[in-house]
């Protein structure tokens, strides 16, 4: 599959470092004229604080009958809170961002990022995206919108898929590509709760059921790499000073996840790929 890849540009706003706001994971960097601001979801968000949080636990949904292109794995839906003015701020932040004329939240998925979360447990994130509005604290973010980030998909680490939101809706969790991006968080950080390798398994089964699953997916990016993509098609953000820095999920799980795909057509950065 023609992927252009070689034609991308490193372009150089890694420069233009914002505060060290998180889309559900911790920041590498911080402006110097903004104030701190949490860094990780447990700081963000303690999880005795969870707002509107559904009761319902977690629901094992069936996952179609496996085939070749379509391995069999387990996704237990666990749905965060999405209420009536949560659709209105997404639609609002899409038409913002991304999309003036934007009508519903529908996406057409191109990418996926993968994420970790910066926290040690999938409840505290769950808690943390079950509120409806981001807080005023993460100022960047704030400015940017209110509604709160959120992301598709969660991986535990012992390898439990979760399932937070449809796919085909916008989640907010990569500046650039909340509307054409599926969003995979990862329990755990890479310093002292490094991801797993139970962790590394779950994404590329992800990967390759979402990829069967929506046959318009061409990209496989990690979040730290997407500011070196603001200049491909795919990226589209309309303010251009809103852009931020992220670490996640680091080179070493892009490696090992990618190192699981090579048969696939997926597009990464060409350093990324050349795992040893
Ligand atoms: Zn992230």
């Amino acid at each position: 599959m023609a992927n252009g890849a070689g034609s991308w540009p490193m372009v150089a706003t890694l420069g233009l470092v914002m505060a060290s706001l998180s889309l559900g994971c911790r920041s590498s960097s911080n402006s110097a004229t903004v104030a701190p601001v949490p860094t990780t979801l447990r700081d963000a968000a303690p999880v005795a604080e969870p707002v509107a949080a559904p009761v319902a636990a977690p629901v094992a949904a069936p996952v179609a009958a496996p085939s070749a292109a379509e391995p069999a794995i387990k996704i237990v839906d666990w749905p965060i809170a999405w209420t009536p003015e949560r659709e209105r701020l997404a639609l609002a932040y899409r038409r913002a961002h991304s999309d003036p004329n934007a009508q519903d939240l529908t996406i057409v998925p191109q990418v996926i990022v993968l994420h970790y979360t910066g926290g040690d447990s999938a409840k505290g994130t769950k808690g943390y995206f079950d509120n409806i509005t981001i807080e005023p604290s993460r100022k960047q973010l704030y400015a940017g919108g209110k509604v709160n980030v959120s992301s598709h998909f969660l991986v535990d680490r012992d390898g439990t898929i979760y399932r937070l939101m449809p796919e085909t809706k916008m989640a907010r969790h990569c500046i650039g590509l909340n509307h054409n991006g599926i969003g995979v968080e990862n329990v755990g950080d890479e310093s002292k709760t490094k991801l797993t390798e139970a962790q590394v398994a779950a994404n590329i089964a992800l990967v390759r059921y979402l990829v069967a699953q929506h046959p318009t997916i061409t990209h496989l990016l990690g979040h730290y790499e997407v500011m070196k993509f603001t200049q491909d098609p795919l990226f589209q953000e309309r303010d251009p000073k809103f852009r931020n820095d992220k670490p996640d999920p680091g080179v070493r799980f892009m490696r090992s996840v990618r190192t699981g795909l090579t048969d696939l057509p997926l597009v990464g950065l060409p350093s990324d790929d050349k795992s040893p």
